[in-house]
């Protein structure tokens, strides 16, 4: 969003095409600029009620049911908050993975010791409903399952909807890590069934990193009282907190949650959901069809791919990625790394404040 009045901010080095930290526009960066004290109601009212009466309202039409938790720290901080204290003791946790942050949720719950199965599928397969339903109908230990919406290690939009649907017909408790994808990809969770939806300040909200968030099932959540296995990371006793007072039990970041405020406010003015979900998809159009042209292909199939960020493969055993990193970036570009292991790939996002004139500047450097 282009706002004149902000032109005095410094402007970025670079654009930064990755999936978060992304490139915030002036106005955010702005936000960041004055300091708050926590226990008044201008800042716990005015300012984290509201974010999370507006993540509610984002994520959902049936905002009564649904209730949001604020939580110190990366995205990871936030999946192993609500895995930690979402599963019971005697629960038993189904984890679908087909890349980093499915493994990474697989990696928690070993850490957290908690009793899961996994289905594990290679980074370019994508998970099958009907797999899942079979699983869930032959291990009935099985209570939660967690799913990673967008795979952000490839770009894989995995099928939420009907895993979703073999999750709910088997009355489980589903929880999504839409890390990369919430705020960029329109969704109901009351239509969808899902329990806990997890993500964090520095992705399709375009804010600034230091929190994550979790919307969840008030009815669900409610039964989450002494589950945790962590004292800073415990979900149910944050929005206890928080719900009561707007305050978070410890320091909370303030800067970046007053930046976040104004990227919702952006959010707003760009139109939502939709419109921000339009402008995403139009980037990433115009991205592999203008890197096609320049001898590069996707790695996944047009359906399997998310309007987040795209795996181009090495168009030939010569390429080099690190000096095509270096020589975008001194164009003013910086694309991402993402080797998988079952071929040679980069990655380019096209989320945050980044239009579809910023991916025709891109091509041109690129080809040039
Ligand atoms: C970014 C991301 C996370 C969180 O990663 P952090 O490095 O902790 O911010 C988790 N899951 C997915 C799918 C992501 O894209």
């Amino acid at each position: 969003m282009h706002t004149p009045e902000y032109d005095f901010v410094p402007s970025n080095p670079y654009l930064l095409l990755t999936p978060g930290p992304l490139s915030t526009s002036k106005s955010v960066r702005f936000a960041l600029l004055r300091d708050w004290c926590t226990w008044d109601s201008d800042y716990n009212e005015d300012i984290v009620q509201v974010i999370r009466r507006k993540l509610v309202a984002l994520a959902t039409s049936k905002t009564d049911d649904y209730t949001s938790v604020l939580m110190q720290g990366s995205g990871s901080f936030s999946v192993e908050a609500t895995i930690g204290s979402v599963v019971p003791e005697d629960g038993n946790l189904l984890i679908i993975t087909n890349g980093a942050y499915g493994n990474r949720i697989v990696k928690t719950a070993e850490a957290l010791k908690i009793a899961h199965v996994v289905y594990n599928l290679t980074e370019t397969e994508a998970p099958d409903a009907a797999a899942v339903a079979t699983q869930l109908a032959e291990d009935p230990s099985i209570t939660h399952v967690v799913l990673v919406h967008c795979e952000t290690t490839t770009g894989m939009l995995n099928p939420l909807e009907e895993i979703a649907s073999a999750v709910k017909a088997h009355k489980k408790v589903l929880i999504v890590d839409a890390m990369s994808s919430f705020g960029g990809i329109p969704l109901d969770m009351s239509k969808l069934g899902i329990d806990y939806l997890i993500a964090s300040s520095n992705k399709c909200i375009q804010g600034v990193p230091g929190f994550g968030f979790v919307i969840a099932k008030r009815n669900e959540l409610q039964k989450c009282d002494g589950n945790a296995r962590s004292l800073c990371l415990d979900l149910y006793d944050q929005w206890k907190e928080m719900d009561a007072t707007g305050k978070w039990r410890y320091t909370s970041p303030t800067h970046v949650v007053r930046a976040f405020f104004q990227a919702l406010e952006e959010l707003e003015v760009e139109g939502g959901i939709e419109a921000r979900h339009a402008r995403y998809a139009e980037n990433q159009q115009l991205l592999i069809e203008g890197m096609a042209q320049l001898g590069f292909n996707t790695l996944l199939p047009r359906k399997l791919q998310s309007p987040i960020i795209t795996s181009f493969l090495y168009p030939n055993n010569e390429f080099e990625f690190e000096s095509f990193y270096l020589d975008a970036k001194a164009k003013g570009f910086v694309l991402y790394p993402g080797k998988i292991s079952q071929a040679d790939t980069f990655r380019i996002g096209n989320i945050g404040e980044v239009y579809p004139d910023d991916i025709k500047a891109l091509l041109k450097a690129l080809g040039s």
